[in-house]
């Protein structure tokens, strides 16, 4: 018997509506039939992309990941968490790696530079326009071997186009499609961002994501066709999933504004932060509250303000957390002090000066018609569908976590995973 192969493809902000239209596609029912799907998912607080991914691909909450936002801490810092030292958590990767398995990633996040993935091109861009994205990827942790024989001959298609689409995810499952037929690894992750994107930019529900809708499917029927002309698909379990939902958004709030209108930030005459006792980092329709004096009273004046604000219902978050509250509530934590909740329908930007409130930004994915970020159960959500031998034909399981994916594949493969959250999902294994 052949050896079983393991392909998850996270489809960034997929959610379970979404199946209406995608089961109009003949290999979609076809998928549908042979498989068992779990029709919606729980994910993780915040829900942004880099805390599901990291949750995911360890089956552990953002407590234990220490994977709480896209970007790295600090005022004004915008570097984003994508080196493997960030995840605080055994993975997939590590766990089959450590079974002796060769693991492949296509752009799944918070992967740069991990030992763990033998073919790796992690979601990362070129950090200047000079930089070409051989030169990105490689400080990323790609390998020469991996730049000359998949990401070369890919390039075409992202070129020009980086963190566009559907260019951008042309180019991943191109370059997942070349690993599965060069390198035939024991588990492959992949990560389409086309339809998060055209989500941000249009709204929730629209032409433009329904088409990005079609390309996925095209994208996903070469996969499924290189896997059946390499005699190669029965032995292959098949898993798309996603990471959040999006909930369309009407306003976007700076609650930086509010510091500095509160003398807890002080500002030149330009405009330019010169001191401060906290600062907001925004993470789409939640924000995380930083605090740079530690003392009891910069404490008591931040959450002060912040509490007020949200009981009050005027400024676009109804929640102020407590670090202690959003770990005991929602299993967030991270070096935060205090978590800010949309009110459903408003957005978190960066600004410290100027109008409290203002329009979309589309140049910034936070501040799109639509952007996720917001606590787990709320919006349309994500969904997940398995094929393949491990997996029952026509289950169909109403709800489950998106931690539970990884202990379940860490059972079918017999991988180890012992501090995950998550649990197995049983109902759908044979
Ligand atoms: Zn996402």
């Amino acid at each position: 018997m052949k050896p079983r192969r393991t392909i998850i493809i996270s489809n960034d902000a997929l959610v379970t509506e979404d199946y209406e239209y995608l089961l109009t596609k003949p290999l979609m029912r076809e998928l549908m039939a042979k498989g068992s799907w779990v029709k919606t998912l729980n994910t993780v607080y915040p829900s942004i992309t880099y805390c599901c991914h990291a949750s995911m691909v360890t089956g552990c909450y953002p407590e234990k990941t220490h994977l709480y936002n896209n970007e790295v801490d600090g005022f004004g810092c915008s570097d984003w968490t994508w080196e493997r030292h960030h995840l605080q958590a055994k993975t997939l990767a590590d766990a089959a790696k450590e079974a002796g398995g060769t693991v492949a990633n296509v752009f799944w996040p918070v992967l740069g530079q991990d030992p763990s993935i033998d073919y790796n091109i992690p979601e990362y861009w070129s950090q200047s326009p000079e930089e070409p994205l051989t030169v990105a990827l490689a400080r990323m942790g790609t390998s020469q071997q991996v730049i000359d024989e998949i990401v070369k001959p890919n390039l075409y298609y992202i070129e020009g186009h980086q963190r566009q689409h559907p260019f951008c995810d042309e180019f991943v499952f191109a370059c997942a499609r070349d690993m599965l037929v060069k390198y035939k690894p024991d588990l492959l992750l992949v990560h389409p961002a086309g339809i998060d994107g055209m989500r941000h930019r249009y709204g929730l529900f629209n032409e433009y994501v329904t088409e990005q809708l079609d390309y996925t499917y095209y994208w996903i029927e070469k996969i499924v066709r290189a896997l059946k002309e390499m005699g190669e698909w029965e032995q292959t379990d098949l898993i798309l999933t996603s990471d959040h939902g999006q909930m369309n958004m009407i306003r976007c709030a700076h609650p930086n504004v509010l510091l500095s209108r509160a003398g807890l930030m002080t500002l030149d005459e330009a405009g330019k932060v010169v001191d401060k006792k906290a600062y907001v980092k925004a993470v789409g329709a939640s924000a995380q509250v930083f605090l740079t004096d530690p003392s009891p009273e910069a404490y008591n004046a931040v959450k002060d303000l912040f509490t007020e604000a949200a009981a009050s219902g005027l400024y676009g978050f109804e929640r102020c957390y407590t670090a202690e509250e959003a770990q005991r509530e929602t299993h967030l934590a991270g070096d935060f002090a205090f978590v800010l909740e949309t009110d459903g329908y408003t957005s978190f930007g960066p600004r410290v000066t100027g109008d409290y409130y203002t329009s979309y930004d589309l140049t910034d994915y936070r501040l799109g018609r639509a952007t996720h970020g917001y606590l787990p159960h709320r919006g349309p959500q994500p969904s997940m569908l398995c094929v393949g031998p491990s997996f029952r034909a026509g289950a169909v399981v109403e709800r489950r976590n998106t931690v539970d994916m990884a202990p379940t594949v860490a059972k079918i493969r017999g991988w180890s995973l012992p501090d995950a959250d998550g649990t197995v999902i049983d109902e759908i294994l044979l």
